[in-house]
């Protein structure tokens, strides 16, 4: 898991922007998520410049969310 510490500091890092889009975090409904740009699963390390924060993957799971819920009621 993400530290709390690693976690302000990569925000604090990114400006509280997504790094992929830039909007800002103050406009998100949620927090944005912070992730390993590297998956540790390809080796990727714990350093703080191997973290990234976003909001896609929120997105991603809300919309996916949604589409099986607009199929359910298909
Ligand atoms: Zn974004």
């Amino acid at each position: 898991m993400v530290s709390e510490q690693t976690r302000k500091f990569v925000r604090q890092r990114a400006k509280y922007l997504c790094e992929y889009c830039h909007s800002p975090e103050y406009l998100s409904p949620d927090r944005f998520t912070i992730d390993h740009i590297m998956p540790q699963s390809l080796g990727g390390s714990d350093e703080l410049d191997n973290f990234r924060i976003f909001n896609l993957l929120v997105n991603m799971i809300k919309s996916h969310a949604e589409a099986q819920k607009r199929r359910g009621l298909l």
